[in-house]
């Protein structure tokens, strides 16, 4: 781990520090943010991981709906039980000085009304993705915890991943000349899905893979080109699985224009497998595959393969959100709430082109 804390901090170009702030600095950095995770499901599994290979960060509390997984977690992670609440008890957090930041892993449908709850108990936020089901929704969030003096954070782990991180530098400083197509896609079959889960529940998923994987696609071009999407069109696929997709959609695809002139095409599916991200550009080409998922992530451009570190996403991200929250600092725009709702915008035009069949105006 400490090896990925390396990478993920050579990628940051910090000023020489004088003798008495680099003490500082040491200081700040003795310290961690305690998290309470809330909603503990696979998601929260992974991040479980991903908080202990951190350094800046350390699992001190839970919410739960469950009292076996309470009983389990509080054993596994010795959290004490004042630290442990329920979705019902959960505002009483405010009185606990022991937690510093919640971490919402709940079905997308409750991004929302917990981050307005965490907000309002002065607790720091990280959300998962999809932020919330429309661009106003995120604003209230943002709102609600500007208001209350934290920081929002969504949880955008592909920020600190080193092909990530490359594919950005390749793209927004034209290594290979004007980027002029991407193709970014990401799906896996749901065929096994229980029909009662969540993500087949618009009320909780707030659509399919579009809400459910989507935002990866979006934020690539986006991070990319360094571009804002001008205008949007989109096409909904296949109902190949009828008895399960009822209410959320299995098979999208879309294209965003960019400024430049630019087009991604993306799709999303519950039907099949694809996970790949390729540019191509005037003078070259870049790609990943995997891509977009957890990796470990494989990429070439037209000078060769890409050679870079497998990292634990989850920790490099929890433990950048942490040291700026220890140091008092704003979170970098990209991996804030604005940038959650951003992406929100795109997405909504996306269905609303998909289902008009209209090309739709970002601007
Ligand atoms: P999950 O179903 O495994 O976990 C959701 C948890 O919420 C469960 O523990 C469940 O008991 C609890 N819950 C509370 N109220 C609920 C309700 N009314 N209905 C259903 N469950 C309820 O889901 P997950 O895969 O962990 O996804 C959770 C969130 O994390 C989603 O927003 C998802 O988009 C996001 N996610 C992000 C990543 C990533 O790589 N960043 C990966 C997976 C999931």
């Amino acid at each position: 781990m400490a090896q990925m804390g390396r990478a993920v901090g050579a990628s940051l170009t910090l000023p020489p520090l004088s003798a008495m702030a680099q003490q500082r600095a040491n200081n700040v950095d003795k310290r961690k943010v305690n998290i309470a995770l809330c909603g503990l499901g696979r998601y929260a599994n992974v991040l479980k991981a991903g908080i202990a290979a951190s350094n800046y960060c350390h699992l001190a509390g839970i919410i739960t709906g469950t009292p076996a997984k309470a009983t389990q977690w509080m054993t596994e992670f010795n959290i004490p039980h004042k630290n442990s609440y329920t979705y019902q008890t959960f505002d009483q957090i405010i009185h606990n000085p022991a937690i510093d930041l919640v971490y919402i892993t709940l079905p997308n449908g409750l991004h929302k009304e917990f981050t307005l709850r965490a907000a309002k108990a002065g607790k720091h936020v990280i959300v998962e993705k999809p932020m919330a089901f429309t661009p106003q929704d995120c604003q209230q969030m943002i709102d609600a915890c500007q208001q209350a003096g934290v920081q929002l954070a969504v949880g955008y782990r592909l920020h600190y991943d080193p092909h990530h991180i490359e594919l950005k530098r390749l793209g927004q400083h034209k290594v290979f000349g004007q980027v002029r197509l991407i193709e970014a896609s990401l799906g896996y079959r749901l065929a096994g899905i229980p029909p009662d889960d969540w993500h087949l529940k618009k009320a909780l998923a707030g659509g399919g893979p579009l809400m459910n994987l989507g935002v990866y696609c979006v934020q690539s071009a986006r991070y990319v080109l360094g571009e804002e999407p001008l205008a949007v069109t989109a096409q909904f696929g296949p109902v190949t699985m009828p008895d399960l997709f009822r209410e959320v959609e299995e098979n999208i695809t879309w294209q965003l224009y960019f400024p430049s002139g630019a087009i991604c095409t993306s799709s999303c599916t519950s039907n099949c497998s694809i996970d790949r991200f390729y540019a191509s550009a005037d003078e070259g080409y870049f790609e990943l595959e995997p891509a977009l998922s957890y990796g470990p992530f494989k990429g070439r451009s037209s000078q060769g393969a890409f050679d870079f570190p497998v990292v634990n996403q989850q920790a490099a991200q929890l433990d950048d959100i942490a040291q700026h929250i220890l140091s008092k600092k704003a979170l970098p725009s990209h991996i804030a709430g604005e940038e959650g709702r951003r992406d929100m915008r795109v997405i909504e035009g996306i269905y609303r082109a998909a289902t008009t069949g209209q090309k739709v105006n970002l601007v």
